[in-house]
């Protein structure tokens, strides 16, 4: 499906909600809305109590499904939000397509944030407005914390706080939180913390890639630990995380971006993205190597690994002579998408289904002071990152990470837009196809597959 700009016109919007602040139920009852489509609720306020939606839901160990839930009612500083797109996140992948071996503690939204537009806000909202157009992101960001007030709001305390209360009931009267995520849904009940409005013309499926999956990779190559100008830059993965990091690097102004990807098509859009080589690690080999009599030294480690010779070698500086500024071994920053396998994928896997070992690489081959970076999931629980003590003691290797890539979303999220709209970040390159919300676990399907890049759900289209 082509992608469009959004239908939904400000003007149409702000008159409907304006209306049923002022006149309660009417103008939300008129012809098109979701409430009139699904018959009229029993109470309907300006609060938006019974309001009734649709949405895809974990409840039992089965895995989850379409079902209709009921608004309770926007506290204080709540704000509902039409969805007009959502991405399906990997990390989601087995919650939604494999039954679980237990019913989950409470009922759950699934998606990892969304696109949309604010149809209604509690009275004390204050950073959105009726008709914004707002990206809802997974995390809060309160900006009152230690962490926000140390910019790192992707590190955000009080994020449970504010996504704890319930926001709709199901039919049997279960209640649910937005605490475990949303998206996949007709409507998005959300703390004001969550929405970043957007003043932009860039469609809302391309912006639908910038909670989690996009920001994720922006933030890695542009938040906490920037690239600097002209540095060289590997990054291991090409999925959407990665691809979004390859654009973040490039917009910093690296001048060298090897990108490793077992997946030949990935390869081919990291190429068109700015990628200027590209890497197949099933094609090289990794062995332990026998410990030294003399024990590992601070430059050595465990493997001889193909990658990483193969990478140094591709990293050569033009000249040997330390005193004219040569002497780096590996590149600048190194940043790790890759994560651990969730269910076995249809196109090429990659070597290590637990995602360990591009980690080890990562810290492998950075340089004696360059950084590396990761923000993945689905390791194994039990899985040990190893690195030899007397590198991660008296060297200068950075390692950071992050949740989400650092990405500060009230911050970020707007610039990102600016530079999807000047043609500098291709966010409509990465997304494939868009579905239905009653087609959510074919678009999780084709990302647990891989068999294209990114998908998106369009719930009200
Ligand atoms: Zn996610
Ligand atoms: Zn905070």
């Amino acid at each position: 499906m082509a992608l469009k700009s959004s239908p939904v016109s400000r003007r149409r919007v702000l008159k409907a909600a304006g209306a049923a602040a002022v006149g309660g139920a009417s103008a939300l009852l008129g012809s098109g809305t979701v409430a009139a489509q699904q018959g009229a609720p029993a109470v309907l306020t300006n609060t938006q109590a019974g309001r009734k939606f649709k949405a895809v839901v974990k409840f039992s160990r089965d895995a989850p499904s379409v079902v209709e839930l009921t608004a309770r009612g926007l506290t204080a500083r709540q704000i509902l939000v039409r969805t007009e797109a959502a991405q399906t996140c990997y990390t989601s992948v087995r919650q939604i397509l494999m039954p679980s071996a237990s019913a989950p503690g409470q009922p759950s939204i699934m998606g990892h944030g969304g696109v949309g537009i604010v149809e209604a806000v509690g009275p004390q909202a204050i950073s959105v407005r009726v008709g914004d157009r707002v990206v809802v992101a997974f995390h809060a960001s309160c900006g009152r914390c230690f962490s926000c007030l140390w910019m790192r709001s992707d590190q955000c305390v009080n994020r449970g706080e504010v996504t704890a209360a319930p926001i709709c009931n199901m039919a049997d009267g279960t209640s649910i939180s937005f605490a475990n995520g949303t998206g996949m849904t007709e409507l998005m009940i959300v703390h004001e913390e969550h929405a970043v409005p957007v003043f932009s013309s860039v469609t809302s499926p391309e912006l639908a890639m910038l909670p989690c999956v996009g920001g994720s990779g922006l933030g890695m190559a542009t938040a906490n630990a920037p690239v600097k100008m002209a540095s060289d830059v590997v990054i291991f993965g090409a999925g959407p995380v990665g691809l979004s990091a390859l654009q973040g690097a490039k917009i910093k102004g690296a001048s060298r971006i090897i990108m490793v990807e077992p997946i030949r098509y990935r390869r081919e859009l990291a190429m068109k993205l700015g990628a200027t080589d590209v890497l197949d690690p099933n094609q090289f080999k990794r062995e332990a190597r026998p410990r030294p009599a003399n024990g590992f030294g601070r430059d050595d480690y465990r493997f001889n690994d193909g990658l990483v010779d193969r990478i140094r070698e591709m990293l050569k500086e033009p000249t040997d002579r330390a005193f004219a500024g040569s002497g780096k071994r590996g590149p600048d920053h190194v940043m790790e998408a890759v994560g651990g396998d969730q269910m076995v994928p249809k196109e090429a896997a990659g070597p290590d289904p637990t995602g360990i070992v591009p980690m080890q690489q990562a810290w492998e081959l950075c340089s004696k002071i360059g950084t590396a970076i990761s923000c993945t999931i689905g390791q194994p629980e039990n899985a040990m990152v190893q690195i030899p003590g007397s590198q991660f003691g008296d060297s200068s290797k950075n390692w950071t990470n992050s949740t989400g890539g650092g990405t500060n979303d009230r911050r970020d999220v707007p610039r990102y837009a600016r530079l999807m709209e000047t043609g500098q970040l291709n966010m409509k390159a990465l997304v494939s196809k868009t579905y239905p919300l009653n087609q959510t676990k074919e678009a999780y399907q084709v990302c647990a597959d891989r068999t294209s890049l990114a998908t998106v759900v369009t719930p009200n289209a």
